[in-house]
């Protein structure tokens, strides 16, 4: 038995994903720059693609580029937009990724510039107030991600970007948990740079894109030759794209359909989790929340054996996000949201995926009882407390 609950993660490429890809490895494998038939190829192709992804966000298919995925997007985005103002106050969250939190705090450590960690709450949602008390003449960025990777909550963009725009200030959004999951409009959300990655939503890694609205200046990250309308040189992945694109529009048809579903088996799992298993809550809000992520704290055990006693019966999840549990640091998110550094410790993040079965849940919910129940005779905390 091997069940996969850490979509959050990473997800598998779609077998549809793949049949598209494959001509582009091997037979149709020119270099989009080159002026003959196997350039002209690659380079239908690449245009074809960038129009499904513009298409998904209602941008137009001139304000998409490709890049290599969310971090390479998130760095791109706010250093360059950074690099070229005199401003220099940004507002972020306390509950970033890793490719947000740690770009602002280089620009904070190496370059001086001012940041501000908006609190999030319980919850683990911006408040609105919070943003409009933050913003100063100074201030030229704001950076907000849609949905939270290990927790799930979803931020209300389209007022954020409202008040950006009211304000004129830039707004970027990191987009990688929500993209091809939620409906996102970015005329109607006032977005003006927006990070997407494709193996979040069953497409290749190594690949994503940064939207860029039109009249938004945004110089490249590298030097090189004029891909990417010159913004991001390099011969384009032609495979990864239109892996990416394919990836985006199944996920795009089948969205309302796959958060049905979701929601239900998410929603089992959470209501049987906490049913069942004493001194355990759910972390973040309930409702504003992906229905792909239940998020659950486990007082008085550990996250790392919890994850180990679960691998053992085949059952793949993580302890706050991947990157995060290489370390042994508390997850900065869960601390956000206020819980003590044993909380963090104790939690266990379960993320569904189109493949998640009811069987799965139910399996799930047979075998982690007792895993805690046993873990928890060998605590010492649980024994004093
Ligand atoms: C996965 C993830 C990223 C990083 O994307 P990559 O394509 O893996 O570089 C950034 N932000 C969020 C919210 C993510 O979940």
């Amino acid at each position: 038995m091997k069940i996969y609950l850490d979509h959050g993660a990473t997800t598998p490429v779609d077998n549809e994903v793949l049949k598209a890809m494959k001509p582009y490895f091997n037979e149709k494998y020119g270099n989009a720059s080159s002026v003959h038939s196997f350039g002209d190829e690659a380079r239908e192709a690449l245009d074809k693609s960038r129009k499904v992804i513009a298409d998904t966000i209602n941008a137009d298919p001139s304000e998409i580029i490709f890049t290599s995925g969310g971090t390479e997007s998130n760095n791109f985005a706010i250093k360059e937009i950074a690099f070229d103002t005199k401003k220099r106050h940004i507002i972020t969250t306390t509950f970033e990724h890793p490719a947000v939190k740690s770009v602002c705090k280089f620009l904070e450590e190496k370059l001086c510039f001012k940041i501000t960690h908006l609190p999030v709450g319980n919850d683990g949602v911006v408040k609105i107030d919070d943003l409009k008390k933050a913003i100063t003449e100074d201030t030229f960025l704001v950076t907000i991600m849609h949905a939270n990777n290990e927790i799930g909550t979803i931020n209300p963009i389209e007022e954020i970007g409202k008040i950006c725009r009211e304000k004129r200030i830039i707004f970027h959004t990191d987009a990688v948990q929500s993209f091809g999951k939620l409906n996102i409009d970015v005329k109607k959300m006032n977005i003006d740079l927006m990070s997407m990655s494709a193996h979040k939503i069953y497409g290749p890694k190594g690949i994503g894109a940064l939207y860029v609205r039109k009249g938004i200046k945004l110089n490249p990250m590298f030097q090189g030759g004029s891909q990417e309308f010159k913004k991001r040189p390099g011969t384009e992945n032609i495979p990864g794209i239109v892996g990416f694109a394919k990836a985006a529009e199944i996920a795009n048809n089948r969205m309302e359909k796959d958060n049905e579903k979701m929601r239900e088996l998410r929603d089992i799992l959470i209501d049987g989790v906490l049913d069942t298993i004493p001194s355990s809550a759910l972390n973040g809000s309930a409702e504003k929340r992906m229905t792909n992520n239940a998020n659950i704290r486990f007082d008085y055990v550990e996250g790392e054996s919890m994850l180990m006693h679960l691998n053992l019966k085949g059952i793949a999840c993580s302890t706050g996000s991947a990157c995060s549990s290489q370390s042994l640091q508390p997850s900065h998110v869960l601390k956000a949201i206020g819980l003590s550094d044993e909380q963090s410790h104790g939690s266990l993040r379960f993320t569904l995926g189109r493949q998640t079965t009811k069987k799965d849940i139910n399996y799930l919910l047979k075998v982690l009882p007792p895993i805690i129940e046993n873990l928890r005779k060998m605590s010492p905390l649980y024994k004093c407390r």
